[in-house]
């Protein structure tokens, strides 16, 4: 269903792709050419289908030192949305016209690059397309056989290791203490509840509706989880952290943070990690100025809050791989993957991220080994 409202969309837009549905003929074409999707403009509030643009050019040829690669999987993230604005960040925007910016695994099918064959399989920023080159030390070779190799843009990939070393690094979780961690359900959110649990912390989730509040406490094992939903957040919140909250894990602020501060112990840590209730913002919210309350608070309970980008905390990269891989070979940290069929779906699969559709770590299959 929603395949074939995309496929609209994009016949809609005029793109090559719908141009060659017809014809036996044209669907070779298709498959012998590089299909991609780049910034058609820059969205003003939540993107829509206008923003991006669906083209289709000749296959990247690899240079010497380079490896050119077919896309298997590509990873759907909540940054994408800060690259597709020109607003200082930090990290520069994508251009208009360039192909969005994405985590890809793929399978290298041409080399000029030492220690690197055909058929070997990579993970590098491939980008939302289907074929694309990359130096060879702008890629991570893995094995194949370690792990489904689509678990290597979550659990086992950027947003594992986000989990991983914003709690140990920020987060300094220990044995009794409470952790709090927003959009629970979701690629990171799952990481860190469980490996809250595993230190022996009590961990609370707060998820949007009832069937992933169901997954956080039932499949990830969390002590309670609450709707973001509903009227009751704050009285809910409270009750599921009885002696209040050491650890908040800030995936999300808004309504979220203003049901946590208030439940803040003193000398309690923030990992500032993401806040996507706000990535759609194009101005302040109207209000009291609470930046008063803030900073007394901060004074008051001594609170540690910490901004961080995943690639700050590379020092702990390697320990968190080696942690999370023997944890998912062991079968003691759970995994959901959201998986979309098909490079078309990127845009809408993206879109529904930013709306919360997504049910654990959103993934598009673009092709087979
Ligand atoms: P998820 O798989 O958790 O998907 C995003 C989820 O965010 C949605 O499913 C939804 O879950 C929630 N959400 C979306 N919009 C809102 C909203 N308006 N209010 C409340 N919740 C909302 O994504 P990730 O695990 O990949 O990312 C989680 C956070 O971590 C993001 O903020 C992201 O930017 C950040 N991040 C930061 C990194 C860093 O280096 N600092 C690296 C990777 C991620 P629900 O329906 O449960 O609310």
């Amino acid at each position: 269903m929603i395949r074939q409202e995309l496929l609209c969309q994009v016949r809609g837009a005029e793109s090559g792709y719908s141009q060659s549905q017809n014809s036996r003929e044209g669907e070779k074409a298709v498959s012998e050419m590089n299909k991609r999707w780049v910034l058609a403009s820059r969205p003003e509030g939540a993107p829509s289908m206008e923003n991006f643009r669906f083209e289709e050019a000749a296959r990247p040829q690899a240079g010497e030192g380079e490896v050119a690669c077919r896309t298997l999987y590509l990873s759907l993230d909540p940054y994408m949305r800060g690259r597709m604005s020109a607003a200082k960040s930090y990290a520069a925007p994508v251009a208009i016209g360039e192909v969005m910016t994405a985590g890809t695994v793929g399978v290298v099918e041409e080399s000029k690059a030492s220690g690197l064959e055909p058929g070997d399989v990579v993970v590098a920023m491939g980008g939302w397309q289907s074929h694309w080159t990359a130096s060879a030390k702008a890629v991570k070779k893995v094995n194949p056989d370690a792990a489904p190799l689509s678990t290597r843009l979550g659990i086992l990939g950027m947003p594992g290791q986000t989990a991983y070393c914003g709690l140990m690094e920020i987060g300094k979780p220990k044995a009794g203490e409470t952790l709090v961690v927003a959009a629970a359900s979701g690629a990171v959110g799952s990481v860190v509840g469980q490996l809250a649990k595993k230190k022996g912390l009590r961990a609370v989730g707060v998820a949007g509706g009832p069937e992933k509040c169901r997954v956080v406490t039932e499949e990830f094992g969390f002590d309670a989880c609450v709707d973001h939903r509903s009227p009751d957040l704050d009285a809910e919140l409270a009750a599921a952290c009885p002696d209040g909250i050491d650890v908040y894990f800030e995936n999300v602020s808004g309504r979220v943070f203003t049901a946590v501060f208030p439940l803040l112990n003193d000398f309690a840590r923030i990992p500032v990690c993401g806040i996507i209730s706000h990535y759609n913002d194009t101005s302040l919210p109207e209000g009291p100025d609470r930046v008063p309350a803030l900073m007394g608070a901060i004074l008051r309970k001594r609170l540690t809050f910490r901004g961080f980008i995943v690639w700050d905390l590379s020092h702990l990269h390697a320990e968190a791989d080696r942690n999370l891989e023997t944890w998912v070979a062991d079968g003691s940290l759970s995994y959901r993957e959201d998986m979309v069929e098909g490079l078309e779906q990127a845009p809408e699969a993206f879109m529904g991220l930013l709306q919360g559709k997504n049910l654990g770590k959103l993934v598009v299959h673009v092709s087979d080994r």
